[in-house]
């Protein structure tokens, strides 16, 4: 029997075995385990009948290669029935305007959930009202209340379940059948569901989009977005992604092919100590309450349980009121949780952040400060050593 290394094999295998065998096609690459990285712009025609006709398998680097296309169809496998085709797009934040812009035209309105991740905001308040489309933000828990925002233009409607901040939950079958009813098109940005933890299509979304920089990369050294849409969806979306000349360069995409293969397994680690450190903080002093959709103390948990088959290892929490400089006392004194502004990496990272400047259609007003966890690989006793000295530093700061 032939080897199963491409994606019509992958078919009707369990996700963990798709994310090993998609998109490798080792039977045209010479046998090898995975795909070439080809850096490439020109591509030679044969003669001058085939040049004049553009006929080619592939036309030019930017349109596509056997790396793009390798990735391509790893995350089309990946992302499951009801998915028609995958763009690549230099950052998740590129994945976000784009996929509105493949869908949008002078005089539509969209609405867009407050908790949405901050830049996909910005764009919207900026070029997308510069081309004379109006955005409204929606409170996360509208649900099938959303139907009342809907208008005769509204063309889309972008969730994002939980917010990556604020971690809301959202009842994304309800939203999208009221899209749906009015004919609009419903965007997610599914960075902290991935593909394996929210099956997008199967929740009625059209396009889905991931910052593959956080779980497919995974470690922390690459910038990617990917854009996932249904039949209706694709062929504007790929028409928009050419159009505006966007293109990934080989070897980020190899690292991101690279980084997908161990997604599954990352996942469960990240998900597996992340609920179990977020247990602990939750019985903290210091700790007025933790925000993780798979706590059962979550309010989204119910949502949670219903439409999630997994949490990866991004969380929040709000400390009781304690000065800033107990605060900062706190994120100084860990050794092992860095500071910076993403996740997905295999490294444990924090953040302080604070919604309230910029909500328009909801209140953040949670009762002290906001910290964001992203728990990474190490061994989780560690961790939570680390977080005790952090307490500690909080505690002895007046
Ligand atoms: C990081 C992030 C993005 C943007 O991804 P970049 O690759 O950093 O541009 C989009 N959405 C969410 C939820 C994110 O966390």
């Amino acid at each position: 029997m032939a080897k199963i290394t491409d994606n019509n094999g992958a078919k009707d295998l369990k996700p963990d075995t798709r994310l090993v065998v998609a998109g490798r096609n080792s039977a045209e690459n010479h046998g090898f385990v995975n795909p070439p990285v080809i850096h490439a712009s020109t591509v030679l025609y044969p003669n001058a009948a085939d040049l004049v006709a553009h006929r080619a398998r592939y036309q030019y680097g930017r349109r596509g290669t056997p790396t793009s296309e390798a990735l391509e169809d790893a995350l089309r496998a990946i992302e499951g029935p009801g998915c028609a085709g995958v763009c690549l797009v230099p950052s998740g934040a590129a994945a976000v305007s784009t996929a509105l812009l493949s869908v949008v035209s002078a005089g539509d309105h969209i609405l867009i959930t407050d908790s949405v991740y901050r830049p996909t905001r910005l764009f919207a308040d900026t070029i997308l009202k510069k081309l004379g489309v109006e955005t409204s933000y929606y409170d996360p828990l509208a649900g099938a209340g959303i139907a009342k925002l809907i208008r005769p233009n509204t063309r889309a409607v972008f969730v994002e379940a939980p917010g990556s901040q604020s971690f809301e939950m959202q009842d994304i079958p309800a939203i999208a059948q009221a899209a749906h009813t009015a004919n609009a098109t419903v965007l997610m940005d599914n960075t902290w569901g991935t593909p394996l933890f929210f099956r997008a299509f199967e929740k009625g979304v059209d396009i889905s989009i991931q910052a593959g920089t956080k779980y497919i990369g995974g470690h922390s050294d690459l910038m990617l977005g990917t854009i996932s849409a249904n039949e209706t969806a694709y062929p504007k979306l790929k028409e928009t992604v050419a159009t505006l000349g966007l293109c990934v360069g080989p070897d980020d995409i190899y690292l991101a092919l690279r980084g997908l293969r161990t997604l599954a397994v990352r996942l469960e680690r990240h998900q597996k100590s992340a609920l179990e450190i977020a247990r602990w903080l939750a019985n903290r002093p210091e700790v007025l309450k933790v925000m993780h959709p798979a706590l059962e103390s979550d309010p989204g948990h119910a949502i949670w349980r219903r439409d999630f088959l997994g949490a990866c290892g991004l969380f929040s929490l709000v400390l009781k009121p304690a000065p800033e400089a107990a605060v900062h006392a706190f994120l100084n004194a860990l050794q092992l949780f860095g500071m910076g502004y993403s996740w997905g990496g295999y490294e444990s990272l924090v953040i302080l952040f604070d919604c309230s400047a910029y909500r328009t259609a909801t209140r953040w007003a949670p009762g002290g400060p906001a910290l964001r966890f992203h728990i990474g690989l190490e061994d989780k006793g560690d961790l939570i050593a680390d977080l005790e000295r952090g307490f500690s530093a909080l505690s002895r700061t007046p």
